[in-house]
């Protein structure tokens, strides 16, 4: 087994995450691992070079115990992490926010004729560059779509990892046209029993990104 340190979570410290995620800083922060046995971080060059790949330590131990959960539950499906926040936090272009260490973009989980397909998964950042129309289809591939279920299945598992840590998923942000296919889902109608807020508006802009990825932000549950 590879023992490089980029396969270790790095950072030490307690964390703190000073300011909210449009205007922030991290202190203490931990990176992810670059990869996992059933995720990986999405690019080589926001990992090494421009240190994007940073959270808050309980962000950090939720998101893996996530993973873990997903491992149990659906063990032929791969996650992947895309942009985090810097290694101090603060602005990080072209994101308005991910300044604290408290967001993060998760690539979405993509079914090929039915079955957990990788394939575009694995191609770094062009993965921010996927479209999909409002039913979840690959725009370039319509037998590529959105697994709207195993999204839905990674929220849950995010919410109870992060619940055993002080944290909640404060909010999530998703494309608007696709909601409705969320939410229709067996794991989506949980997702919305449990009042996960989604955000009911996004500018065009904003809405438009939010396909190929989703975004949460964690918030610090009150003692
Ligand atoms: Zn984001």
């Amino acid at each position: 087994m590879c023992q490089c340190s980029y396969n270790k979570i790095k950072g030490k410290g307690r964390s703190l995450s000073k300011g909210s995620v449009k205007k922030g800083s991290l202190k203490n922060g931990r990176r992810f691992p670059k990869k996992g046995t059933n995720f990986k971080y999405f690019s080589k060059l926001t990992y090494f070079i421009d240190n994007r790949a940073w959270v808050h330590e309980k962000v950090c131990m939720a998101t893996l115990e996530a993973y873990k959960i997903c491992e149990q539950m659906m063990p032929e499906r791969k996650f992947m992490i895309m942009e985090c926040s810097h290694r101090k936090g603060g602005k990080m272009f072209p994101h308005r926010t991910h300044q604290n260490g408290t967001s993060i973009d998760f690539a979405s989980p993509l079914t090929k004729n039915n079955h957990p397909y990788h394939g575009d998964q694995w191609k770094g950042i062009w993965h921010y560059g996927l479209q999909f129309d409002e039913k979840g289809r690959c725009m370039r591939n319509k037998k590529i779509r959105i697994d709207f279920e195993d999204m839905a299945k990674h929220i849950l598992a995010l919410e109870k990892a992060a619940k055993k840590r002080g944290l909640y998923i404060k909010k999530v942000l998703l494309k608007m046209n696709l909601k409705d296919d969320f939410f229709a889902t067996p794991s989506g109608k949980k997702v919305k029993e449990k009042g996960i807020y989604f955000a009911r508006y996004l500018t065009p802009m904003i809405d438009m990104v939010h396909d190929d990825h989703y975004h949460i932000d964690f918030g610090f549950l009150k003692k």
